[in-house]
């Protein structure tokens, strides 16, 4: 705490997994004494630089860009990149730890990274969205590679943004790699990339019910976002049959009490990743629906709720109230959505919860196997990615119930996938020695 005082996204996550992690620890002899965690939570480099670009009017602005190289124990770096104003230091540093454990989990070989800047690109052009990502890749080529490490995208940087990246890229270097995940199907890019992390997460909350001997059939879904992960886990829900009934971005969420159905939910995929408008425009098309400004979904009665938006956006009192509501499955398709005190109430109250880097883990995992078909040059159909996918998240499930199993026969997830992760990394620092 003393060297990272300052930031507190990172401590709330490095907190988390030390709940878990040092009691196990204190149990097994190899990893005492080895100062493990401590080696864990010092990034192996953490770089920051200057981004200078031009907008439409002529005038040039300056942004902070940064690459956070976590961990490449188990294999290169890996790990997307974040637009936002909100980009600091101290989040990037807790996406990047949490990714460490996440890879870990998918059993691929990838080490951990994050990066991103506080570009904000709401309201750009697509002019400006390029000269900004063509500024940011001038510097950050010289630290990646298709062997050092792998961005991919994150908030604010999707399908359009890694195209301007990964042509800047490939000017600088004169070579075409796999150096970025979630790239176009037609250069590069995996079938079901874009739909990965969504679909994963649903994959995830499916097993989670099935040892309840429940399924997605009939249940009602709150969903919070409505950006890619959002809009992905809502189309697998639908196909299995759930109603799901709300969206939101962060000027507030949309209540549809019929059920956001597919031909509701191509609305909304035009509307975000097209004209790039607002989630409240919806109520305007659809009479069903309300909007409820400034508002997060979790006062809305459900059966499973999927927070696929951002860090800390469901409290302890939105924990009370999807609990009273009688809500029995909870799965994370953001990183880190329920705070500290929220994670406890879901635990203590014994119902699902899976914390994101379980049960968002299958956007990394499907972009470990674009860079798989990109060093072998192949493309594999959807199915067969999709597959791999559902193979990936059963294992990481199965690993949680292996390590997260308690007295009682209760799953602490949180704990199960802390652990998973931890020991195959902590397996290979230790193999490699102090380094
Ligand atoms: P997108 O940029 O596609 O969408 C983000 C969504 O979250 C938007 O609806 C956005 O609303 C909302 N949002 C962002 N910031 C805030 C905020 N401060 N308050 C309220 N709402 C906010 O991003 P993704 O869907 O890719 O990412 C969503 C989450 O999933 C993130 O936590 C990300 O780290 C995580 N994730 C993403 C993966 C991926 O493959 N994309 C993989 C694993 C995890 P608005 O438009 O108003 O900003």
């Amino acid at each position: 705490t003393a060297r990272n005082g300052h930031e507190p996204e990172f401590i709330q996550a490095v907190q988390e997994v030390a709940e878990t992690v040092i009691p196990y620890i204190a149990k097994h002899d190899i990893y005492k004494g080895k100062s493990i965690l401590l080696r864990m939570v010092e990034p192996e480099r953490l770089i920051s630089f200057r981004v200078a670009w031009v907008d439409d009017n002529g005038i040039i602005h300056v942004n902070r860009g940064y690459r956070i190289q976590m961990n490449s124990a188990i294999g290169p770096y890996k790990g997307g990149l974040r637009f936002h104003p909100t980009v600091n230091a101290s989040i990037l540093k807790f996406l990047a730890f949490e990714q460490v454990f996440k890879n870990s989990l998918t059993t691929l070989p990838m080490g951990g990274g994050k990066g991103g800047s506080d570009f904000d690109p709401k309201g750009k052009s697509d002019d400006e969205v390029m000269r900004f990502c063509h500024a940011f890749m001038l510097e950050l080529n010289r630290h990646i590679g298709p062997n050092t490490d792998v961005p991919a995208g994150d908030i604010g940087v999707g399908a359009r943004e890694i195209g301007f990246l990964f042509g800047m890229y490939k000017k600088i270097k004169n070579e075409f790699t796999g150096v970025l995940t979630g790239k176009g199907l037609s250069w590069g890019g995996s079938k079901i990339r874009p739909e990965a992390t969504g679909y994963g997460t649903v994959y995830f909350a499916q097993s989670m019910l099935k040892t309840k001997k429940e399924t997605f059939e009939g249940k009602t879904v709150v969903i919070s976002g409505s950006g890619n992960v959002a809009q992905y886990a809502a189309e697998k829900a639908i196909s299995l049959g759930a109603k799901v009934v709300t969206l939101s971005d962060s000027s507030g969420y949309i209540y549809d009490k019929e059920g956001i159905d597919s031909d509701k939910l191509a609305f909304v995929m035009d509307l975000k990743n097209k004209r790039r408008g607002r989630i409240s425009e919806y109520v305007e098309t659809y009479s069903s629906a309300e909007f409820h400004k400034g508002k997060t979904p979790w006062e809305v009665k459900c059966d499973v709720a999927l927070p696929c938006a951002t860090q800390n956006e469901l409290d302890k009192q939105d924990a009370k109230n999807l609990l009273n509501n009688g809500c029995i499955c909870v799965a994370e398709g953001a990183n880190m959505p329920c705070n500290t005190d929220a994670v406890h109430e879901f635990n203590n109250a014994k119902i699902l919860f899976a914390p994101g880097k379980a049960s968002n883990a299958g956007g990394v995992a499907t972009s470990g196997l674009e860079m798989s078909q990109n060093s072998l040059r192949i493309s594999w159909t959807r199915e067969e990615v999709d597959e791999r996918l559902k193979d990936i998240m059963e294992d990481i499930h199965d690993s949680c119930i292996e390590y997260g199993t308690e007295e009682d026969g209760f799953c602490n997830y949180v704990k199960g996938a802390n652990i998973a992760g931890f020991v195959k990394v902590a397996d290979a620092m230790l193999a490699q020695g102090v380094i």
